[in-house]
């Protein structure tokens, strides 16, 4: 008889969670409920997201700062070069460091305005590898950057996007957190290059949970991520059925952690968007229990 599906995962699988700063009220209790759902999982870390243009400064900030107050899991924000100076990014930083942040997602970002080339601030960084050096002479941080299985839209080729990533990590970073992506071959393709460029940092598979197929869909085509012809089958005929299509997303994306873990992949970052059942239901067909002392810190 073959074994269950999950039954050989061996509970040596590590993940961190991803939110975005909540816009209301409404919006932040459900990120709370989703922060205490998630925590007690021992997550290496939770990061919050950095609106384009810096435009949710204050939001992440306030979000990143309650997490490290209120959780025993380390926090992470997430910091852009978009529209500001160096001294601006650098004064964001501290203010990290002294709310006792010490990791940082060192991200180049977007021109706020849609469809706009990037363009760097005069006397902003230039990219996040010149990002990364800024924050490495400031403070010891813990820095994570970006990685593009399906090469970022701005990059000429393959090659190119693999040079940006050795100089991201050359400058200083820890480790690089994938676009999400959809086919396991991807990543291991990804990676697999990456080793023959000399990049020995681990590479962190970045995994969208699938829960609304027509919004992933729109995603994909801004940032390049390929959205294979068998979703749409899947997903066909479940706009009017929520429950089952939280179902085939539980399935396919555990589907797709199970292949990465039988390639070798031990750590895994969830890209939330602020809701927990799915990468709750994921983490524990993948073995990921609570853990007596992770969580919540009592009030
Ligand atoms: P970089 O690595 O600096 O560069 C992006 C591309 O531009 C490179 O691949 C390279 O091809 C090209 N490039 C850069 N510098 C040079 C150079 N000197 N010469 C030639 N080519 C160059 N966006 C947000 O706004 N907020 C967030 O919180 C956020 N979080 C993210 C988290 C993760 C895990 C990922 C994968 C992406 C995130 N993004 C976020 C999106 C990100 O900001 C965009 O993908 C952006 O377009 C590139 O950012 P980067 O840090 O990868 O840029």
């Amino acid at each position: 008889l073959a074994p269950p599906l999950f039954a050989d995962v061996a509970g040596d699988i590590d993940v961190s969670f991803e939110f975005f700063p909540p816009k209301s009220e409404k919006m932040e209790e459900t990120l709370w409920d989703s922060v205490q759902t998630l925590s007690p999982l021992g997550p290496r870390f939770v990061s919050v997201t950095y609106g384009a243009g810096g435009t949710t400064r204050e939001r992440t900030h306030n979000t990143v700062a309650r997490i490290a107050r209120e959780t025993a899991i380390p926090a992470a924000a997430h910091l852009t070069c978009v529209e500001a100076t160096r001294e601006e990014i650098d004064q964001v930083a501290q203010e990290y460091w002294a709310a006792g942040v010490r990791h940082i997602v060192a991200l180049r970002g977007d021109s706020p305005r849609a469809g706009e080339k990037y363009a760097t601030h005069p006397g902003g960084y230039e990219n996040a590898a010149d990002l990364v050096a800024g924050l490495r002479k400031l403070h010891p941080f813990e820095i994570s950057v970006a990685a593009y299985p399906e090469c970022h839209p701005d990059s000429e080729h393959a090659q190119a996007d693999l040079d940006n990533l050795k100089r991201k990590i050359d400058a200083g970073a820890n480790r690089a957190i994938t676009q999400f992506f959809f086919e396991p071959e991807t990543f291991f393709r990804f990676r697999d290059d990456a080793a023959k460029a000399g990049i020995n940092a681990e590479i962190v598979p970045g995994i969208m949970p699938v829960m609304n197929y027509a919004s992933v869909v729109r995603m994909s085509a801004m940032c390049g991520t390929a959205v294979p012809g068998w979703m749409e089958t899947l997903f066909e005929g479940l706009d009017d059925h929520p429950a089952a299509r939280q179902l085939v997303a539980a399935t396919l994306t555990a589907e797709l952690c199970r292949k990465l873990y039988a390639g070798g992949v031990r750590q895994f970052h969830f890209y939330t968007l602020n809701r927990a059942e799915l990468s709750y239901a994921i983490c524990h067909l993948l073995g990921v229990r609570p853990r007596a002392a992770a969580g919540m810190i009592a009030a």
